[in-house]
């Protein structure tokens, strides 16, 4: 995958597919010309396919997939992650917090990717979100991710990247395929937007296919 970072937007391209993630710095340029598919979040695991004829009202669900070229899918957040899941045929982009990890979306993605397409040279792609240096949780939270949680200080942090890869890993995808970035948003609070810190904003997260 091709990186790169221009007006304030982290751009990847790998084939025909392009995702762009926004920061503080992006100068409100858009890096293409076609409709934004967005989304009524609502931290839940609803998955839903955009189509060109689509009437574009504000559907809610907090995933979204399309096998049409032109369209652009967009879920916005900030500490939680962008995840995107993609091949020459499908594009997949999802909203995930502990809430929505927590009812499955990932492995909801991971069965309609299957379904409607194939895991045939599927990518991942994680955005920036809040990890494990600053994602303090209490035990409510804490007790529905054994096996992502690390104890420092009598304080407990989950680990919310690791378990959405362990998603993909379970599914048999390989970690070849499966792309991070280094950067925490609330550690990385001048360039992300980070809800802990305070930030009204969001991070546009898109993918398209051309
Ligand atoms: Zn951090």
């Amino acid at each position: 995958m091709k990186r790169g970072f221009q007006n304030g937007l982290l751009g990847l391209s790998s084939l025909n597919i392009k995702i762009f993630l926004t920061t503080k710095r992006w100068n409100k340029k858009y890096p293409f010309n076609f409709r934004i598919c967005s989304l009524k979040q609502v931290h839940g695991n609803k998955i839903i396919e955009f189509k060109k004829e689509d009437k574009f009202f504000k559907k809610e669900g907090d995933g979204l997939f399309t096998k049409e070229k032109g369209i652009v899918l967009e879920v916005k957040t900030a500490d939680c992650f962008p995840v995107f899941i993609f091949n020459e045929n499908l594009i997949m982009l999802l909203h995930v917090g502990w809430r929505g990890a927590k009812k499955g979306i990932v492995e909801k993605g991971i069965d309609i990717f299957k379904k409607v397409g194939n895991l045939k040279n599927v990518k991942i792609f994680i955005g920036s979100g809040i990890r494990k240096c600053c994602y303090e949780v209490k035990e409510d939270v804490a007790k529905f991710f054994k096996k992502s949680i690390e104890e420092r200080n009598g304080k407990i942090y989950l680990d919310l990247e690791k378990f959405i890869i362990d998603n993909f890993l379970n599914a048999g995808l390989h970690e070849k395929n499966i792309f991070t970035l280094p950067h925490c948003t609330s550690c990385r609070n001048d360039i992300f937007y980070s809800h802990r810190k305070g930030d009204k904003g969001r991070i546009r997260a898109w993918i398209l296919k051309e």
